[in-house]
Order: structure tokens, then sequence, then C-alpha cells
């Protein structure tokens, strides 16, 4: 296959168009975010990765579209604005699947698309979005990365590669709520997440766009929203800013001094 130059987004980040052939591709990641469209990483699990980031790991963000159905800003203007998150979350690698917004569907033809990267990556955790959610690509894309998380270590499943499966899959909180298996302290990185949140200038609320439609992250006090639930969230757990996560299995406690790191009387 004859070797396209990748967009760059950054020195350490791209975003490669399905139809190109991947060069530069990292050998490994360790934790990956599947999210369908660019900005749910940001809103969602960005805490959560630059913590991982900052402890040493690596991170990366598979968005399943470009959001080209976004009510406001055009898809041009998604594109820049995730190649400005991915810098400020130093993400090792984007990659877009180049799905269409609004249509992403769990089929096989898709699933394989992303087993062949969880085969090429082989991450130490997948994370993506909760399956009960007000918008259908989200509970699509919750479907597509499980079952791809599942077969990617099933190994007759298609995909190429060796098979593996993450060791851990993490389901995010986007707008609506569920108890939360666990919540990341993330206040060390909440100062950076709302940077990568304000990258997305043409979904968030500006004074001179009131003739774009509004929608619920344009609304002028969305931010404060946002943050007022990351806050309640770390709450919790007697920490400034939290994320919520729910997994499938019991968390495990290795060390059971770790269940006592909440703040005195949180817990
Ligand atoms: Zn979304």
């Amino acid at each position: 296959m004859p070797e396209l130059e990748p967009i760059l987004y950054s020195s350490s980040t791209y975003l490669f168009n399905h139809t190109r052939t991947v060069c530069e591709m990292p050998d490994h990641i360790d934790y990956l975010a599947v999210c369908a469209h660019p900005d749910d990483a940001e809103l969602t699990c960005a805490g959560l990765l630059m913590r991982a980031k900052d402890s040493g790991y690596s991170i990366g963000v598979v968005d399943l579209s470009r959001g080209e159905l976004g009510s406001r800003g055009s898809v041009t203007d998604r594109d820049a604005e995730a190649s400005a998150a991915a810098t400020v979350m130093a993400l090792d690698v984007r990659y877009n699947l180049e799905l269409p917004d609004g249509n992403i569907v769990c089929s096989r033809e898709n699933v394989i698309r992303l087993v062949e990267l969880i085969r090429r990556w082989r991450p130490r955790m997948l994370i993506t979005s909760y399956w009960e959610d007000h918008h259908p690509d989200h509970v699509q894309t919750s479907k597509i990365a499980t079952d791809a998380w599942w077969f990617a270590g099933v190994a007759n499943y298609p995909g190429g590669g060796i098979a593996h499966r993450p060791e851990r899959i993490l389901y995010y909180q986007g707008r609506g709520v569920f108890p939360p298996s666990c919540v990341v302290d993330i206040t060390s990185t909440w100062e950076r997440k709302k940077s990568a949140i304000a990258c997305y200038h043409s979904q968030l609320h500006r004074n001179t766009a009131e003739s774009e439609p509004k929608t619920y992250t344009s609304s002028e006090n969305f931010m404060d929203l946002w943050e007022g639930r990351h806050r309640y969230l770390g709450s919790l757990i007697g920490t400034e800013y939290g994320e919520a996560y729910h997994v499938r299995t019991p968390v495990p406690v290795f060390d059971i001094a770790s269940l006592t790191g909440g703040a005195p009387g949180v817990l």
C-alpha cells in the first residue's frame, strides 16, 4: 500500500484518515479512549487520560466520527479543535475512523476496524461511553468498543495481528448519570481538562455566535454546570474534582490502605 502523509496534529499527535496507510503509528498505547465524536473524550475521560500520562503511560483517543453533524461550526472547525485539544491533552495518538456522524452502527465491519487497532496498540485499558445515553451514537460506540474489546482477544476473529484483550474496560459518564463503580480523582488535571474542552470554540457559548443554533454545550452556563458535576463527583471521594466510571466486575482492591484514601468523613 502506498504511504501517504498523515495529517499532523502536533509533533507527537496524529490524525490518520482510515483510507491512508498508517505510518508513524505508535507501537503501543496504554490507555485508549474510544469516543463517538471529537470533544467526547475532552468532556468525559480527559482527566483520567492526563493523569495516566502524568504517571508515564501512553494515551490515545479514537474518534469514531468527525462530528460533521454538529449544529454549530463546520467539520473543518472540529478537526482543528480536536487537533488543538490533542495537544493540550498531550495525546500520543488521535485517530479518526471517519464513520458517519449520526449513523454510527455496531456492524461487524466497524468492530473489526477497532479490533485491528486494539491488536496493534495492545492497550491495557479501554475507556468508552456508558451504554445508556441520550445520543444514539454514544450507545452504538459503547457497543462497538465492548464487542471489539472482547473479540480482539479471540485469536480466530478477523482483524489480523495477535489476539489481545485489554485488562479492563471502563465506561465513562456522559450527560446522563449512573451510580459510579469508581470515581477517579482528577484534581491535578482539571484545569487542563477545562482547557481541552475550551478548544472547541464552535461548540461553546460565544457572544458573537448568537445566530447559530443553541445547544446544551453552547449555553452560557455550560462550563459552570460541567465544573459543578466534576466538583460533586470529587466530593464523593473527598477530592476537589472527580470523574465517574462504571465497570461491570468488582474493582479489585490489592492495597487495603487505598480504601482509606478519601478525606476524613467521606467514606
Ligand atoms: Zn458525542
